[in-house]
């Protein structure tokens, strides 16, 4: 058969429907915007799931996508870190990436490989390949920000970091070093340890993309936009997010049930696709958005008392999480209130009317969409990187209200229910909702024809389209 000269590239995403989703979005708008055919190589260590099927059946016909076998994990201790697991399944998965390159080049003009931020283990095949390596990171510039100066901070600092009172990453608000991601908080532990391996890495790719953009990030993108020996290009390509509005098949009860609801009057209530609360914090937030006595739309989940993102690989509840509510809420808040477990189309939530605010975990894919159709936040961080983005969105940014912990480590009723009213009816609100409708039209103008992310994306195809494959 003969080789195609449309050029192809490689997509490779880590673990986790949060990874795969701002990759599927990033695959779209590329072979859309240029002509170029792309292939998902996805390692796995377990059965595909209905969400991440889903989400790949969504693509065009440009873009194939093939599963990797499932790799052993079954000696990796029981209480490793996410990032450990994610980590290991991709620098097990190489031999098969090999196999899936020799055949994808023997048919397509293969020239670049993309992965994710825990993927750069896949660097030696590509190199292999003589394909250009570059990372996608579908998090904040803040985030990436952290990476590339962690091996700086890993020198200069001896404590833990939660020890220190501030943390200065590059072009961003000083923040308590407790609020830094979680796989950093522990340094004799193997997430710490994968990280900084990732990080010192991502040196050898040839740029990285980053989902955000100037309008929300200009102080930390324009420190990693200069040019320093042996620092990537790095190009601001968001936000890119699910805004496929047309699949309401998925939780259509909720849609529906919106409509019945007056403009702006509904809090959404989600803490994306893993996280999870302990069974008192679920008892403290029901009472909270009683209290408050606002509308609410809340994907629930059953607890987990021990972490807080139990549904990670699954976003599926354990067990049926309305046994878990108070007794009488569901009676008590019909009407003003819906509860649906584990899953809602969330970008079709986002972007209904009815919808005027979003308490969330801080994930960015979340706070993307959130930005994306113009809603107001409150904060409620839970994991991972969640700390870094509630203080920047809350202090910098200045879009989110945020929820604190008491001393127990609870969020109380009272205060949710306060913080909540402020957000649906207050000055504060009115505040964070103002800033909120020019960001959403800063990120329109971003991705426009000649949207500062629309240019960068265009240097990368550029760049990708001149590279001399094998
Ligand atoms: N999501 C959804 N329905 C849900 C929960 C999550 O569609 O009930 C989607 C959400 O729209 C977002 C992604 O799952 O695109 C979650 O990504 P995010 O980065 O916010 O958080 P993570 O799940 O990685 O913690």
């Amino acid at each position: 058969m003969a080789k195609t000269q449309t050029p192809h590239i490689a997509i490779l995403p880590s673990p986790g429907m949060g990874h795969l989703i701002p990759l599927v979005e990033f695959a779209k708008r590329f072979v859309n915007q240029h002509v170029f055919t792309a292939t998902f190589v996805i390692p796995t260590a377990d059965s595909p799931t209905k969400a991440q099927k889903s989400a790949l059946d969504s693509l065009p016909s440009s873009i194939d996508y093939v599963f990797l076998p499932p790799v052993d994990l079954s000696d990796l201790p029981q209480d490793a870190k996410i990032e450990t697991v994610i980590s290991s399944t991709v620098a097990r998965s190489l031999s098969f990436l090999r196999d899936t390159f020799k055949s994808l080049v023997a048919k397509t003009k293969l020239v670049a490989m993309v992965v994710d931020l825990f993927g750069t283990d896949a660097f030696d095949v590509a190199k292999e390949f003589n394909l250009s390596p570059y990372v996608f990171y579908p998090s904040t510039a803040m985030a990436l920000s952290l990476f590339l100066h962690l091996m700086k901070l890993d020198s200069m600092v001896s404590c833990e970091y939660g020890d220190l009172p501030e943390v200065r990453i590059p072009g961003c608000i000083p923040i308590n070093g407790n609020e830094l991601l979680d796989p950093v908080q522990d340094r004799k532990n193997d997430a710490y340890k994968w990280v900084l391996h990732h990080a010192k890495r991502y040196r050898l790719a040839d740029g990285i993309m980053v989902n955000s953009f100037l309008d929300m990030e200009g102080g930390a993108l324009k420190v990693l936009q200069e040019n320093e020996p042996g620092k990537p290009p790095v190009y601001p390509v968001g936000p890119l997010v699910t805004v496929d509005l047309s699949n309401k098949a998925d939780g259509s009860d909720c849609l529906k049930w919106l409509d019945d609801q007056p403009h702006g009057s509904v809090l959404y209530v989600s803490f994306g696709s893993g996280g999870t609360l302990s069974s008192d914090q679920l008892n403290e937030l029901a009472m909270g958005l009683e209290m408050s006595e606002e509308r609410f739309l809340w994907v629930i989940r059953s607890p987990n008392d021990k972490v807080s993102n139990a549904a990670f690989f699954s976003a599926e509840s354990q067990k049926d999480p309305f046994n878990f509510l108070p007794k009488g809420f569901l009676e008590r808040t019909k009407g003003r209130g819906l509860v649906v477990p584990s899953w809602a189309p969330q970008a079709q939530v986002l972007s209904h009317g009815s919808t005027g605010g979003f308490l969330t975990h801080c994930g960015w894919n979340s706070t993307l969409e959130s930005v994306a159709f113009g809603v107001p936040l409150i904060a409620w961080p839970l994991y991972a990187e969640q700390k870094m983005n509630a203080a920047m969105l809350t202090e910098d940014t200045r879009v989110a209200l945020r929820l604190k912990p008491d001393d127990t480590g609870l969020i109380c009723r009272d205060d949710i229910a306060k913080t909540v009213k402020g957000l649906m009816e207050g000055e504060e609100g009115k505040d964070v909702r103002n800033r909120m409708k020019d960001l959403k039209e800063a990120a329109a103008k971003a991705l426009s024809q000649n949207g500062s992310s629309t240019n960068a994306l265009s240097q990368v195809a550029t760049k990708w389209r001149n590279h001399t494959p094998l």
